[in-house]
């Protein structure tokens, strides 16, 4: 089994053919999801999505595209939001620099804001960090240094840098589509420093579809492709890679081995 650790399924695109969607992704052998939040404010969508079906979570937080639009949620609202059972993780939440959607010092707060929300409620953050690498890893040192926090850098495809302060951080690293284009030796070479035992899978759906996808609406049934290549750069097979990264994943997100658990 595999699982697809962020997607978007409340966004249109996947949202209009949910049942669809999630079943093609059973057929693939993807057997769990994490719907992603990217504003606080509809959290209710979200849960409401992983409600509907016991094999997808989901997270609560404010992408930081969105950090102008939600500048000054406070963490114990974020926290109390997590509480619900099927909200599994704090995120995604970052900083984005290639696009400045939001000023960067509002986005650095916002960030440092869901830092605290992991931190208090012991449940991971997922973290978007593109083209921001300096500050991502100052921040995420300093921050480090006030207390505890568990995290997945998610779609990695950062530097070296963020790369090894990841590591030395003991985050958790999860690989998308972009790891099968034919330009990206360097994110195929970076996933190899990763141990086994850091590993995740996602697609980012609707967006990055993997080889031989790309350029197409993306879906978690496609995390299939993304899954052989990250076993590749491993030496595993798509079994071995499907096992080590579902296992990463309940791992991390513990929550939802428990929820598992209780229900047998
Ligand atoms: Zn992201
Ligand atoms: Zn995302």
């Amino acid at each position: 089994m595999l699982v697809d650790s962020h997607c978007h399924l409340d966004f249109p695109e996947l949202f209009s053919r949910l049942d669809d969607v999630v079943q093609a992704a059973v057929r693939a052998g993807v057997e769990r999801f994490v719907t992603i939040s990217t504003h606080v404010g509809r959290f209710e969508r979200y849960r409401a999505i992983a409600e509907g079906d016991r094999r997808i979570y989901c997270t609560v937080g404010t992408h930081p595209h969105n950090a102008g639009e939600e500048p000054d949620i406070p963490a114990g609202r974020i926290v109390e939001l997590s509480r619900h059972p099927r909200c599994i993780g704090m995120g995604e939440a970052g900083l984005d620099y290639h696009y400045d959607f939001a000023p960067r010092d509002v986005q650095q707060r916002v960030f440092r804001t869901h830092i605290r929300a992991a931190r208090d409620s012991g449940l991971p953050l997922v973290i978007h960090a593109r083209e921001a690498d300096d500050d991502m890893v100052d921040i995420l040192r300093d921050e480090m240094d006030r207390g505890a926090f568990s995290a997945l850098l998610h779609c990695f495809s950062s530097t070296e840098t963020l790369a090894r302060a990841g590591l030395e951080l003991g985050f958790f690293f999860s690989f998308s589509g972009v790891i099968t284009y034919k330009k990206a030796d360097e994110v195929r070479r970076l996933a190899a420093l990763v141990p086994d035992d850091r590993v995740l899978v996602e697609t980012d759906a609707p967006y990055l579809a993997p080889v031989p996808f790309r350029s197409k609406p993306n879906e978690p049934a496609y995390v299939v492709h993304t899954a052989r290549v990250l076993g590749e750069t491993h030496g595993l097979n798509e079994e071995e890679i499907a096992a080590v990264t579902t296992a990463n994943f309940y791992r991390l997100f513990a929550k939802a081995a428990r929820l598992e658990q209780e229900d047998g």
